[in-house]
């Protein structure tokens, strides 16, 4: 399914390979080749760009890179002595081969300097990576100036045989679209994108977002690395500074135009991006428009490719093609509403699912002076339905936070089924059975309905359609199944919050907890969501906890219920009994609550 959108997605260039093979004269045939460049390119960057949402200054590091090791394996023979007197006499034996050999030597190399680099900065997110992407370009750059017995430094490396058809390049630029599209539909696509969008939601369904990172890094790099090694053999010459700032800065500007998320973004944005700088540049030149004779303006080019990014940003804040991919377009437009039915089995995720009850045993959090937690003992066992209630600031979230492993206890354990949760790296936790909602709600804004709770299906090991069919049910189960097609941003309220349960259901979870879910709901919605979560309980013998404030909904819901102030527990019983408890009365409730419920 996502395959046929993948390729209608290359078509396009299919499409403009064999017009300029066979119809374009030389020249614009050339252009057509370029451009095919570019777009390998800008949807390589997108690769790790538009699904980690890091900003990369160093994927020309790569280009330049597959420029060099395919000029090595592929530089004339005869010319070798001429072009690179000192080269050391084991690389002799490279030169001469052909141009796919250069494209595996472009590989192998690209993918060794992705490895070093990337295991180390698939930790960084944001800005920090942002910058060790320049770096990157930077160390590049010096160190090819540097290697001017491989290189020949600064000056023109020369003596490639040039010359690309379209029709070679064609294939290639078309097959780099397919393999973006598709990672981006797969499970680490899915799971970077939710990384992108809310990364300790993303560790709360258990994604291990460097290594997500790290495998788009390396496969936006291979890619960057190709159409580097492309652009070698059509430039036929080229220096390290055709792979600096100059070509990293037009390389950005497409993906930005068109669009970062989307590989219909990069696509798109490359094409036009490249048509509008070509006309400029024949303007620029001097030309003659209806009759009106221009004179030669010089920087035209550069200013005018300056003003089409900045209007766009301003204009169109997600780009010339916004959020959606051009097949999901038309997929909507084809496709038969989806149907929830019972999910399949799925393979192993490396994480033990742990059952049995969930024990917290002397859980205790301080930040700095502060004391959040002290001591704090209960057991939930399975499939029961325990209340957490507390006054503002009593420590609720906190302890949901240690719970789950978002921010560590400082003291005690937490066992589900007898394991200590707390020795597990954090992303294993839900995997291991233990999922989670927020008091601010943390979806995944721009991705979609189905999409927010398919990231947590395929994180907890389900694959393909037995994925879209676990989160369908799952969407289901919170009332949300005609809504799985839109962006999770552009939810009302109260099915946000529904939809962030029905993620973390899509985990099979042996816990479930909520930290105030009714918060914000009015009374229509809150009675939805009792009714949702009983419905839960009884269909899924999950445990649940809930944090809340809406003291009638604890206490038509739980079975048990503890109560909370100044971080310690004050209070564990059944409804009744904690309603009628002095020191609760005292803390939280107070007399004339107590009466009203
Ligand atoms: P509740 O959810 O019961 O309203 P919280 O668990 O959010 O309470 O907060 C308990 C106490 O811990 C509060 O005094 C709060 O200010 C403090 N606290 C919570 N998180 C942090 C943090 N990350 N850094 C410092 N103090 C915090
Ligand atoms: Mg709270």
């Amino acid at each position: 399914m996502k395959l046929s959108g993948a390729v209608l997605l290359a078509l396009p260039l299919v499409a403009l390979g064999l017009v300029a093979q066979w119809l374009l004269p030389g020249a614009t045939a050339r252009l057509a080749t370029l451009l095919m460049i570019y777009v390998i390119a800008v949807v390589g960057t997108g690769v790790y760009t538009g699904n980690s949402g890091i900003m990369s200054f160093g994927h020309c590091g790569f280009m330049a890179l597959g420029a060099y090791a395919s000029g090595l394996v592929t530089i004339n023979p005869r010319i070798l002595h001429v072009a690179l007197p000192h080269l050391p006499p084991m690389l002799h034996g490279l030169a001469g081969h052909s141009l796919w050999l250069g494209l595996v030597a472009a590989l192998l190399v690209v993918a060794v300097t992705a490895l070093v680099f990337g295991l180390p900065m698939a930790r960084l997110g944001g800005e920090a990576a942002t910058i060790v992407t320049l770096g990157f370009l930077v160390i590049v750059y010096v160190v090819l100036v540097a290697s001017g017995n491989i290189t020949r430094g600064s000056q023109t490396f020369f003596g490639i045989p040039s010359g690309l058809d379209p029709l070679t390049v064609m294939p290639i630029a078309a097959l780099s679209v397919v393999l973006a599209r598709l990672y981006k539909e797969s499970h680490s696509g899915l799971a970077l994108r939710a990384a992108r969008e809310d990364d300790i939601a993303a560790t709360s369904i258990g994604v291990n977002i460097p290594r997500e990172r790290f495998a788009a890094w390396l496969l936006s790099a291979l890619l960057c690395g190709v159409a580097g090694a492309l652009l070698a053999h059509f430039l036929g010459a080229f220096s390290p500074k055709d792979f600096y700032f100059n070509l990293t800065f037009l390389l950005m500007a497409m993906l930005i135009l068109g669009g970062i998320s989307t590989v219909t973004g990069a696509l798109g944005g490359t094409v036009v991006m490249f048509v509008v700088l070509q006309l400029l540049r024949q303007i620029e030149g001097g030309a003659t428009i209806a009759g009106v004779h221009l004179p030669p303006m010089f920087g035209l080019t550069s200013i005018g490719g300056a003003l089409v990014i900045l209007l766009s940003m301003y204009k169109l804040r997600d780009g010339l093609f916004g959020l959606r991919e051009l097949d999901e377009r038309f997929a909507d437009r084809l496709a038969a509403p989806g149907q929830a039915r019972t999910a399949a089995g799925r393979p192993g995720t490396g994480v033990e699912r742990l059952v049995g009850k969930l024990e917290v045993d002397g859980v205790g959090r301080r930040f700095g002076g502060l004391i959040a937690l002290e001591d704090v003992s209960f057991t939930v066992e399975p499939g029961q339905v325990v209340g957490l209630i507390g006054p503002n600031g009593a420590g609720k979230s906190t302890l949901i936070n240690a719970i789950s492993g978002v921010v560590p206890a400082s003291s005690g354990t937490v066992r589900l089924g007898g394991h200590d949760v707390a020795q597990m790296p954090v992303h294993k936790v839900p995997l291991a059975g233990l999922g989670r909602t927020f008091q601010n709600i943390r979806l995944f804004r721009n991705l979609t309905v189905l999409e927010n709770v398919r990231a947590a299906a395929e994180a907890a090991g389900a694959r393909g359609e037995a994925a879209v069919t676990e989160a369908r049910a799952a969407l289901a189960a919170v009332g949300l199944a005609e809504m799985s097609g839109r962006l999770a941003a552009t939810l009302p309220y109260g099915a946000q919050r529904r939809l962030e349960i029905a993620r973390a259901l899509a985990l099979r979870p042996s816990f479930l907890l909520l930290d105030e879910p009714a918060a914000g709901m009015n009374p229509t919605e809150t009675n939805e969501l009792i009714a949702v979560l009983r419905q839960i309980r009884e269909d899924h013998s999950i445990g649940l906890m809930v944090v809340e404030h809406d003291l009638k909904l604890i206490m038509r819901l739980c079975d048990r219920i503890v109560v909370l102030n100044k971080g310690r527990k004050i209070a564990e019983g059944t409804p009744d009994e904690v309603r009628a408890d002095p020191h609760v009365v005292e803390a939280y409730i107070g007399s004339r609550a107590a009466e009203a419920v």
